[in-house]
């Protein structure tokens, strides 16, 4: 019987899951995840060497049509195959932290109902995430719990990276620019220690740049601010959300074009950012491939706003030393990284074209004055970690 640490990312329309061995290299032995809960779910389980070890797919509106059933079905499917494993403790991906919980917290009734009570601040991931908090107390009944926020690694930001400039009882009521991605950015400063330690401690910018994209300012391994705000819709433009936009807009579209809330939620989440502006979709490899004059705005548009955040970021910091990118399109698209990095000179920033094109660790040339990098993210393993570390305390 190997003791494991099983790691779970309840997000909106799909369940991640991993399982890592309970030791100090936290070997990953199985993960999968069911997709398109409600829809036509798909459920796959793999191996550390990638074999699908289970699957099951149901057609439109069958199998398990909620979060709660979906959880039971993936939960059961790991329990089937990994009877040979002990969980001795769980790891929540949880959204929102709120202005209070600043590191991960062993869950009991007392967080069970503050993260409760934060559900609106995050109303279309918090109750997943609890979803999966509850499923599994359910399934494992007194195997530890932990919940790891997306917020926490952003809450030493200083007040003025945390606030709008609006009335002060609106801060005071939780109206704050929370930021996110916080799992993916402790991870990479962890890594940067690793790969780069003689700037782990300097001046870095992290670009998360997936189907959901933020920028992180990093000093000294603490984040200081974040293009993320008080949802996650803020900053960089995104798969399907959009990114920075002038409030007046929502107050125009509420007033004089018909929309009400759930409308708005619609446009903003699910409609605008690539998928919005390039009228095909959110998806980087089929903007690339697709060549059309709207994609290749599309993709001109993130590439903008991710320079121009690039500069804010380096001033909030005063000055730059490194440049990571992370996540789906940083790891693996050289064109958007090359897009990104050029003319960027004056920043001190000197891309190798070559190292770039091969993905290697470190993009920029020896004489670069800032160390470029590419650094895989994997918010799961440092879910797993902070999991272990709290049950060792
Ligand atoms: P993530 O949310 O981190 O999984 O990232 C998803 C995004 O990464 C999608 O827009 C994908 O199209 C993009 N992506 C993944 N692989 C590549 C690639 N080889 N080139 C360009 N974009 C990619």
């Amino acid at each position: 019987m190997t003791d494991t640490v099983l790691v779970v990312n309840a997000g909106s329309s799909s369940i991640k899951v991993e399982l890592f061995a309970a030791d100090a290299a936290l070997t990953s032995l199985l993960s999968g995840q069911i997709e398109a809960i409600g829809l036509a779910p798909r459920l796959a389980l793999r191996d550390a060497a990638g074999t699908t070890v289970a699957e099951e797919a149901w057609g439109q509106g069958e199998g398990p049509r909620d979060h709660r059933a979906a959880l039971a079905a993936i939960g059961t499917a790991l329990a089937r195959v990994a009877g040979q494993h002990r969980i001795v403790a769980i790891g929540h991906r949880v959204v929102h932290g709120g202005a209070t919980l600043a590191a991960p917290v062993v869950i009991d009734p007392a967080i069970r109902a503050e993260l409760a009570a934060l559900a609106p601040l995050a109303p279309l991931h918090q109750p997943h995430n609890l979803a999966g908090i509850d499923a599994m107390a359910e399934l494992h009944p007194g195997v530890m719990q932990v919940a790891c926020f997306d917020t926490a690694f952003h809450r030493g930001h200083p007040w003025v990276a945390d606030t709008f400039a609006l009335p002060r009882a609106l801060w005071r009521r939780g109206i704050r620019r929370y930021g996110f991605h916080g799992l993916s950015y402790a991870y990479i400063a962890m890594r940067l220690a690793e790969v780069a330690p003689e700037i782990a401690r300097g001046r870095v910018v992290v670009a998360h740049l997936g189907n959901g994209a933020s920028m992180c300012a990093i000093r000294d391994g603490r984040s200081i601010d974040s293009t993320m705000g008080f949802t996650a819709l803020d900053g960089l433009p995104m798969g399907t959300r959009s990114g920075q936009l002038d409030p007046g807009v929502v107050l125009h579209l509420l007033t004089a074009e018909g929309y009400d809330a759930p409308a708005l939620t619609r446009l903003l989440y699910h409609e605008s950012g690539l998928k919005g502006l390039s009228g095909l979709s959110s998806d980087m490899r089929a903007l690339e491939r697709a060549g059309t004059a709207e994609a290749q705005e599309a993709i001109a548009y993130f590439v903008y706003r991710i320079r121009k955040e690039l500069g804010a970021l380096t001033a909030a910091l005063g000055g730059l030393d490194a440049l990571a990118f992370t996540a789906g399109i940083g790891e693996n698209s050289a064109a958007i990284r090359a897009a990104v990095c050029e003319g960027m000179g004056w920043l001190g920033i000197a891309l190798d074209a070559a190292a770039n094109a091969r993905g290697e660790t470190v993009l920029s040339t020896p004489a670069s004055r800032v160390r470029v990098l590419r650094i895989p993210t994997d918010e799961e393993r440092m879910i797993a970690l902070e999991t272990l570390r709290l049950l060792r305390a």
